[in-house]
């Protein structure tokens, strides 16, 4: 069965990524967040409870009937090491993955987004068709993030220097949207629009339905 062309959508926090997917969705592609998902399977996914279980220990899960993550043990140990982001990541990873692909599937388009701030850390450059890099200039992202989490400068500086870096990150766009707030943002996607058509119609194996 042909599926639709997967188009991932990456870039640092602060960039506008949800935001330039929210101007996508509503010309009507259907978005699938990684980092909600992920969040949805760490507590849903039988396998992901069961190995982060022996990671962490039973008190990784807090709550009887309905299951929640114990959040501040996950953040302990998530700060404790960069090793184990990565072991963290290697169980909840796969399963994203797989759970994209699915969605993927039964969308009746033959266009998707796939938005995720890790798209190359989280090996889903091999998954997807087309890479979007939205990008914005670091003061800009600072400002920004601070006022959306009500977050302090260190915490959002702390966080972004644990992401790969845009100049590195570029490298793997197919087409960057810069969102700098004054370059034409529907201009450009637009143009991105064209840049995937373009793709699609190069490879020719995907659904002609339009969105
Ligand atoms: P990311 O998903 O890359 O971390 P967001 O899309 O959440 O970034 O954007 C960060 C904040 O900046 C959000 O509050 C968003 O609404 C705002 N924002 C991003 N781009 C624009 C823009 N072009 N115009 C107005 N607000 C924007």
């Amino acid at each position: 069965m042909k599926r639709p062309m997967i188009v991932g959508i990456t870039g640092g926090i602060g960039s506008g990524k949800s935001y330039v997917c929210q101007l996508l969705k509503a010309q009507g592609i259907p978005v699938y967040s990684c980092d909600t998902e992920a969040k949805r399977l760490m507590v849903d996914n039988a396998d992901i409870v069961a190995q982060l279980r022996e990671l962490l220990g039973e008190e990784a899960y807090v709550g009887d009937g309905t299951l929640s993550l114990n959040k501040p043990l996950i953040a302990n140990y998530l700060f404790a090491s960069p090793d184990h982001a990565a072991r963290i990541n290697a169980i909840v990873h796969p399963h994203v993955r797989h759970d994209m692909e699915a969605w993927a599937a039964r969308q009746q388009c033959d266009i998707v987004l796939v938005e995720s701030a890790i798209l190359v850390e989280a090996g889903l450059l091999d998954a997807v068709d087309f890479v979007i890099m939205v990008d914005a200039p670091q003061e800009l992202r600072l400002e920004r993030v601070m006022q959306r989490d009500a977050a302090h400068s260190n915490q959002v500086l702390a966080r972004m220097r644990r992401q790969m870096q845009a100049g590195e990150l570029r490298q793997y766009a197919d087409f960057v949207i810069l969102n700098d707030g004054e370059a034409d943002l529907q201009a450009q996607i637009a143009d991105c629009r064209a840049a995937i058509q373009k793709k699609k119609e190069s490879i020719n194996q995907y659904p002609s339905s339009l969105c």
